[in-house]
This record gives structure tokens, C-alpha cells and sequence, in this order.
């Protein structure tokens, strides 16, 4: 049989583990924080396509590359669509709502 002394070094020895972990998740979070890595990178944003690094102010963001301004031309292409069909799919699913909303009363 286990004595109590044994179960209760067992006991805090789990316990100081855990506080242990805990200890690693919160600096852990501390050195992840924004504040050190904007020190070490510039800020900066991407190139939609190909994700090369390039001018903050650049407008669109893309890197200037024929290959990425077409890629860009055709995903805002798909993106409108993508929108147009939102709008028609939440209508089609609106609607019928607030007419029943509108006969309940
Ligand atoms: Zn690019």
C-alpha cells in the first residue's frame, strides 16, 4: 500500500510540474509579443500572388510582375463574382424569411 508521505511528495511533484508548464505558456507568450517582432522586421506586406515582399503603400499589392498583375486581375474578377453570388445565395434564403415574418403578423 502507498503511504501518505509517498502520495503526498507524488502530489506536489505534479503540482510543481504544473505550475512549471504554466510558467513555459506565459513567457513563451511574452517572447512571441508584437513588440520584438517589429524590431526585427521592417513593416512590410506581401504580394497577393507570389508573396514576395514589397512596398508598404504599394497599390494593388502586387510585386509588379506580369504573371502576378494578371493572377491579380482575374482573382478580383473571381472575387466580385464570389460576392454577386453571396448576395443572390443570402437573398434567395432571406427573402422567403421575412415573408413569412411579415404574414405571422
Ligand atoms: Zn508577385
Amino acid at each position: 500500500m502507498v503511504s501518505k508521505e509517498k502520495l503526498k511528495q507524488k502530489v506536489e511533484k505534479t503540482a510543481n510540474a504544473l505550475k512549471g508548464a504554466g510558467k513555459k505558456v506565459v513567457s513563451n507568450k511574452k517572447s512571441s509579443s508584437g513588440k520584438g517582432r517589429n524590431k526585427a522586421v521592417q513593416l512590410h506586406r506581401h504580394c497577393r500572388m507570389c508573396h514576395v515582399p514589397i512596398d508598404l503603400k504599394r497599390d494593388p499589392p502586387i510585386c509588379g510582375e506580369q504573371k502576378c498583375d494578371d493572377d491579380w486581375v482575374k482573382n478580383r474578377k473571381n472575387e466580385k463574382m464570389v460576392r454577386i453570388a453571396f448576395f443572390v445565395f443570402a437573398a434567395v434564403f432571406l427573402i422567403p424569411l421575412i415573408l413569412k415574418g411579415f404574414s405571422a403578423f
